[in-house]
């Protein structure tokens, strides 16, 4: 309900539970190295979705090498029946 006025003299020191954002890993923040992400590699992937986002991603540039783009192949294959 509405109880967050919890103010315990430990509850600095306690390890608090989150969730990645990125990957929706439960973890804790007081063992992550990239608060509040899980780990750094979350925290680029989540840059690199904002940094996307705000760019726009210009067709002048070249082939990105971290797009995760599966060209999908028309692969009708008939029954043989
Ligand atoms: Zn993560």
């Amino acid at each position: 309900m509405g109880t967050q006025s919890n103010q315990n003299p430990q509850a600095d020191r306690a390890p608090m539970p989150m969730k990645c954002s990125t990957c929706g890993l439960d973890f804790l923040l007081d063992e992550t190295e990239a608060p509040p992400f899980c780990s750094q590699r979350c925290r680029m992937i989540d840059l690199g979705r904002w940094l996307d986002e705000e760019i726009g991603v210009p067709h002048e540039g070249g082939p990105e090498p971290g797009k995760m783009n599966h060209s999908i192949d028309d692969d009708e294959e008939a029954q043989d029946a």
